[in-house]
């Protein structure tokens, strides 16, 4: 199989993720994959918001390292993206981030719920002992449909995220989702089947089937990306995510350039 773009890698300018650029391009040379995108986690305004991300200051060595992976891997398309923490409140800085380089495209992430807590960090997951699933649940659903709202983004990443830790969404949950794939569905924002799911205690693709089938009918574009934090992990259960995807209706998936999309068929 000829996997679909992977459009989700990291670097170590996150200060959680190993490995180079090259070295996640020449694990996808070797798996045979013919694009690729990079969407390390953008700085904010202030550099001390949090210490998972890189400084304002190192934007520019970010996208030159990955032009540069590009120029030296001329067998592969290298997309130059972002993954920009979506907080209600940033949208300008977001349009800062947005017009400073020549982004392929940004993947819009919800990590943060209700102030300054994000729901997947290993190092606060007590906190989820100190609130309501549910609420927890409802307050992500609905800064992720202001994300898809915004139009700032053209992939939303790992829409189930707070499954993470294996609390899977209470019964009530597709009243929450509806109304953001109504949104994406609007907005033509591309949702996106992220692996790195299968990797942590929930086994499980980001998002659900149960999701993705809504998606699909809808009309909602998708998009792959294994979120690798190692080179590794690049292409990771792609197999599998092509089959959650056509299991879920879809028979196309969306690649970014310049911020334009265009759909291609899903491998067979
Ligand atoms: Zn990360
Ligand atoms: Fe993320
Ligand atoms: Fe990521
Ligand atoms: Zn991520």
């Amino acid at each position: 199989m000829v996997y679909p773009a992977d459009y989700h890698m990291h670097t170590p300018l996150c200060h959680h993720a190993s490995g180079e650029p090259a070295a996640y391009a020449a694990q996808a040379v070797k798996l045979g994959l013919k694009e690729i995108g990079f969407s390390d986690h953008s700085p904010m305004r202030a550099d001390d918001f949090d210490n998972w991300r890189m400084r304002f200051d190192q934007l520019g060595g970010y996208v030159e390292s990955v032009l540069q992976t590009r120029r030296a891997f001329p067998q592969l398309n290298i997309r130059l993206g972002l993954e920009v923490d979506y907080l209600p409140g940033h949208e300008l800085w977001i349009q800062e981030l947005a017009s400073l380089y020549p982004w392929d495209y940004l993947i819009g992430s919800v990590h943060y719920v209700s102030g300054d807590w994000e729901v997947d960090n290993p190092a606060r997951r007590e906190e989820w002992t100190r609130r309501k699933p549910e609420e927890i649940w409802a307050d992500y659903f609905k800064r992720l449909t202001q994300a898809a709202a915004t139009r700032l983004f053209d992939i939303i990443g790992h829409a189930d995220l707070p499954k993470k830790f294996g609390c899977q969404p209470p019964a009530q949950c597709q009243a929450m989702f509806e109304p953001f794939l109504q949104t994406a569905s609007a907005s033509q924002v591309t949702v996106e089947l992220n692996t790195a799911g299968l990797r942590k205690d929930c086994r499980e693709i980001y998002p659900s089937r149960e999701i993705l089938r809504s998606a699909c009918v809808l009309g909602v574009p998708i998009s792959f990306g294994s979120d690798a934090h190692a080179p590794e992990e690049v292409g990771m259960n792609f197999a599998d995510a092509v089959g959650w995807a056509r299991s879920a209706g879809y028979t196309h998936s969306s690649q970014f350039e310049q911020r334009r999309r265009c759909s291609v068929p899903l491998p067979a």
